[in-house]
């Protein structure tokens, strides 16, 4: 039994497990594959982050309200939620933050680009978009690199003299917060898949998983983050579970509220459970303002996701309540 239990070693989920258990939560992350980091170990790492701390220690003028007038007039369909993208702005740089005082991630401002659309109101041509500075796994993981996406980018390798452990992009993201994951006493169980979530009058209380032949039981007291990746996974794991109120589950995934609960059908949301990263509804809608939108909300929902997570009520679960 654990407080937090993460499903999925993607970015939002490491995001929200050192954020949870930099809490005071014990935190396990389950991963299916042999390997932490999902997409972004072999992304570009690029995030999208308004008013981040780069921006003002180079001067570069950005404000909450400029970065909201941009992202709502890229949108023409009005589909997106201005809840959740108001809480993407304003903590956005926050997270990033969080992250990088608690990981070996860092972050430096994209040389080459600004907003996907310059023209439009309160754009800016450069500094909301963030890269991560590169960094040598060797040191920062020594041998545990082993267990992490591995894409090494060997341009830049090669054109700025660094040996071959060094990390740019992605793999530079996964490999800073993994450490710093592992420094906040994050567990990690590979190979393993996450095959039910586990229910009790309505709450979600810990997961259910697969471990070559074996099956587990991990109960978590305060909560379970989904952070899954792609709608194919996680819709296979919302459809083997049933709660009385029901999961909001659209095509585009799971609707959430602003710390990353997964909303209810009947209203409310479902006690215990958490969507973060591509598994839930994007908060950005249709219109992404620059590259690195995606896992720039991702970072920050995640980081959400386990502080709400961290200092939710523990629950009285018990061994015998699975379904
Ligand atoms: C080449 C490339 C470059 C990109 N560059 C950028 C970029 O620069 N900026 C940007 O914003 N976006 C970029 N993206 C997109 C971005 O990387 C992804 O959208 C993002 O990484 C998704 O993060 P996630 O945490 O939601 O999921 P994922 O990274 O997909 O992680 C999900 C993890 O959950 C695991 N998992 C799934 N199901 C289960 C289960 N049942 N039990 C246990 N584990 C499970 C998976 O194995 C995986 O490790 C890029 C994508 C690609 C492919």
């Amino acid at each position: 039994m654990v407080d937090v239990v993460v499903v999925g070693s993607g970015a939002a989920g490491v995001a929200a497990a050192i954020t949870a258990a930099r809490n005071g939560a014990s935190v396990q992350v389950m991963e299916k594959t042999d390997q932490l980091g999902g997409a972004y170990g072999c992304s570009g790492g690029e995030v999208w982050i308004p008013c981040n701390d780069r921006m003002v220690e180079a001067g570069l003028d950005d404000s909450f309200e400029d970065a909201v007038r941009y992202v709502k007039g890229l949108s023409h369909d009005g589909r997106f939620d201005p809840a959740l993208i108001e809480r993407f702005i304003r903590k956005g740089a926050k997270a990033i933050r969080f992250l990088e005082q608690n990981s070996a991630y860092r972050t430096e401002i994209a040389a080459a680009n600004g907003d996907h659309l310059p023209r439009l109101a309160r754009s800016k041509p450069t500094g909301r978009l963030l890269v991560p500075a590169a960094l040598d796994a060797r040191r920062v993981l020594g041998g545990t690199r082993r267990w992490v996406r591995d894409v090494p980018n060997g341009k830049s390798a090669v054109r700025q003299g660094f040996s071959e452990t060094v990390r740019s992009g992605g793999p530079a993201l996964v490999t800073g917060l993994v450490r710093g994951a592992l420094d906040a006493g994050v567990m990690f169980r590979r190979n393993c898949t996450v095959s039910r979530l586990m229910v009790e009058s309505g709450e979600v209380v810990g997961t259910v998983l697969d471990q070559g032949a074996d099956r587990f039981e991990v109960l978590a007291r305060r909560g379970v983050i989904l952070a899954c990746g792609g709608l194919v996974d996680g819709q296979h794991l919302v459809a083997a579970t049933s709660t009385r109120e029901g999961l909001v589950w659209t095509h585009e995934g799971l609707r959430t509220d602003v710390d990353g609960r997964v909303k209810a059908a009947r209203g409310g949301v479902i006690d215990g459970l958490y969507a973060v990263g591509a598994v839930a509804v994007d908060v950005l809608g249709d219109r992404h303002p620059g590259p690195g939108a995606a896992l720039g909300s991702y970072l920050t929902f995640g980081y959400l996701a386990g502080r709400h997570a961290a200092h939710s009520p523990v629950r009285p679960v018990d061994a015998q309540l699975i379904v």
